[in-house]
């Protein structure tokens, strides 16, 4: 059994849906764990103690060690004080799990640039700044798991999502850099693309989803990920309902030429469209255009 004990765990938005379901199982596999959740609407107006002292409460009634703590991920002031509230309780921060997220869902053409901007805030500035607080204390110990909560939605693109979208793509950027930077200081970092019946999803998917797509069976990859023995880093994955697939970033053959024009694309565009072999880093990228 995978164990997490001595671990300290931080998960950003743990008050409710996914969150919660990753405080409650890292908890129960012996993690010390901080619940983080701003306890705002889907929308990220409003705020409340209530959702995070619930989980809190939650975890040590079943015997377990959970701090709740009511930051915002988004502000700088935010993410130091989830940090610190994981150093005063526990001591160190070995797991960050990001995962608090909100909705401004509207098509491209009628979309705020405050809806764009709310959007991003709290999924990629939240990210990375929940990541970078803990960031000196991993360093420091040689040790890290971060996991990035990206979303089908970004890799594949949604209607009506071009804020959350755009958010959900940029953590993959993130969590990629994220993970080359770490190697030598021993952080992994990771990003899953879920899907689960929660409170953002329930108005959206099918009812016959709720019994297969449990929060339950993402925490269960993100359990993995963030355990000692996982060696993976840089890597995304979808997951729900019981499934777990990697996904990533490749690049195709292409065509070239030394002689480059709009009408030579044109001609070859069969070629520049071909999928195989992939490409997978930047640097084979690079030597592939030499
Ligand atoms: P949820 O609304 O139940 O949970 C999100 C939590 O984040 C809420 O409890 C909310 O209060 C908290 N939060 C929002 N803004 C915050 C902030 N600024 N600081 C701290 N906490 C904040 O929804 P969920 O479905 O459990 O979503 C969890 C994550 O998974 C999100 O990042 C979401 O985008 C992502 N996701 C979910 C699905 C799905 O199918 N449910 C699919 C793709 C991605």
């Amino acid at each position: 059994m995978l164990r997490f004990d001595d671990r300290v765990a931080i998960i950003t938005g743990a008050g409710h849906g996914l969150g919660r379901s990753h405080a409650l199982l890292l908890a129960e596999r012996g993690a010390k764990v901080v619940v983080n959740d701003l306890g705002g609407a889907l929308d990220g107006t409003g705020a409340s103690t209530g959702p995070a002292a619930e989980v809190a409460d939650l975890i040590t009634k079943n015997g377990g060690q959970a701090v709740a703590n009511a930051d915002d991920v988004a502000t700088p002031e935010g993410a130091h004080a989830i940090v610190q509230a994981a150093v005063d309780a526990f001591g160190k921060v070995d797991i960050v799990v990001n995962n608090a997220g909100i909705l401004r869902d509207k098509s491209f053409g009628k979309m705020t640039v405050e809806e764009f901007d709310a959007v991003l805030a709290v999924h990629v500035r939240g990210s990375y700044l929940v990541s970078q607080a803990a960031y000196p204390l991993m360093k420091a110990a040689g040790y890290g798991r971060v996991v990035n909560t990206s979303s089908p939605a970004g890799l594949f693109g949604n209607f009506g999502q071009a804020n959350y979208s755009t958010a959900k793509m940029g953590l993959v950027g993130l969590t990629k850099t994220l993970g080359i930077e770490g190697a030598r200081n021993g952080i992994k970092a990771n990003a899953i693309a879920p899907v689960a019946w929660t409170r953002m999803t329930e108005a959206l998917l099918p009812a016959e989803f709720e019994a297969k797509f449990t929060p339950e069976r993402v925490s269960a990859l993100v359990a993995y990920l963030v355990h000692e023995s996982c060696e993976a880093t840089g890597e995304v994955f979808t997951v729900g309902g019981g499934k777990v697939a990697r996904v990533f970033v490749a690049e195709g053959p292409g065509w070239k030429s030394d002689d480059l024009t709009p009408e030579a694309i044109a001609d070859n565009w069969g070629a520049v469209m071909t999928e195989q072999p992939y490409v997978l880093t930047a640097a084979d990228s690079m030597k592939s255009m030499l």
